[in-house]
């Protein structure tokens, strides 16, 4: 199947009525460089780092990590590689770094809030990320963003981390982007002003749609009501890509809803233009681009909006796809 659509890798990511959507890939290592060349993803729209970060010994230093991204944002050229900052906690445990035990893991001690507390683990991140930013188009992104305050105390860190780079002669770019992820309910809920703090965001459609239902995204007993189909979701998402539009910054997905070709109707119908997924996923998707209406689909969101249920919503997509066919 995958031999069948390889002739899309060098396919421009349009709409039949010509709207550019980016189809980027997802990454944890650059072991998945080769097929993300390959497939001719449009970049790297998520290169998740905690992988550098487990099953070994110590924390990563910096020359290391810098190794790694460096090789990452050379071998994409011009295309962007956004670098998301350490995402542990949750279900990803490190060894040699003592979590405390927790009962609600996933409501706890993980991702911008650890960096934010043990501040010379996220500078060397920072610094390797930064030094690689000289090689490429590098964007940093922060996870778990919930407020204001959590993106200005990372922003301060990363001035300050510039700032020594500086001092040190050491090469990056100075203007380089800086994101966030969506990905949790308090944020989605002050887009409009946590758009004007950022460069670009990144909607983490995965834990947003546990946090938002309030369904464990790893709990089989549930799996069933972890569906990303529910108004709820849709009325979020859309208040979040209206935000980011009306402040003028770019607004990608990044979780699994971004390569599920059930959801190509809605991103469309939202005006995504970014949509990073696993790097198989990128040709299926494309293939689905090309034949859709970017105009129809604007039209079957106003519909979805007003569904009340998530079997109406689904109901409606799926009539959506037959007709198209
Ligand atoms: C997400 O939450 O949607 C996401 C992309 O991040 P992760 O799956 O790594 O939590
Ligand atoms: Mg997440």
């Amino acid at each position: 199947a995958a031999d069948r659509l390889q002739h899309l890798s060098s396919v421009p990511s349009l709409t039949n009525d010509g709207f550019p959507v980016q189809l980027e890939a997802n990454i944890s290592s650059v072991k998945e460089l080769e097929l993300v060349l390959k497939n001719g993803a449009d970049g790297i729209g998520l290169f998740r780092t905690e992988l550098l970060y487990m099953d070994r010994a110590q924390l990563p230093s910096e020359e290391e990590q810098f190794t790694v991204y460096q090789e990452v944002v050379q071998r994409m050229g011009s295309r962007p590689c956004i670098i998301r900052t350490l995402d542990i906690g949750g279900d990803k445990q490190l060894d040699y770094f003592a979590m405390p035990e927790e009962d609600n893991p996933f409501l706890g001690y993980r991702a911008i809030r650890i960096c934010l507390d043990q501040t010379d683990l996220f500078r060397t991140q920072l610094r390797a990320i930064l030094r690689a930013s000289a090689f490429g188009n590098a964007k940093i992104m922060y996870p778990m963003i919930a407020s204001v305050e959590e993106v200005r105390d990372a922003s301060r860190i990363l001035e300050s981390v510039k700032e020594e780079l500086r001092s040190e002669g050491i090469p990056f770019n100075a203007d380089i982007p800086v994101g966030i992820m969506i990905e949790v309910p308090a944020a989605a809920q002050i887009a409009d002003v946590l758009a004007e703090e950022v460069d670009f965001f990144s909607i983490g459609t995965n834990d947003l749609v546990q946090y938002v239902l309030a369904v464990d995204r790893m709990n089989e007993k549930i799996a069933h009501l972890y569906n990303p189909y529910h108004p709820a979701i849709l009325r979020l998402l859309h208040s979040t890509v209206k935000a980011a539009k009306a402040k003028g910054i770019p607004v990608g997905v990044c979780g699994e809803m971004a390569g599920d070709i059930r959801a190509l109707p809605i991103w469309l119908g939202l005006g995504v233009q970014e949509l990073s997924m696993s790097v198989q996923s990128v040709l299926k998707v494309k293939e689905q681009l090309i034949s859709q209406h970017k105009e129809s689909c604007r039209q079957l969101f106003e519909g979805l909006l007003q569904c009340r249920s998530t079997a109406e919503i689904q109901s409606l997509l799926q009539d959506y796809s037959l007709t198209k066919k």
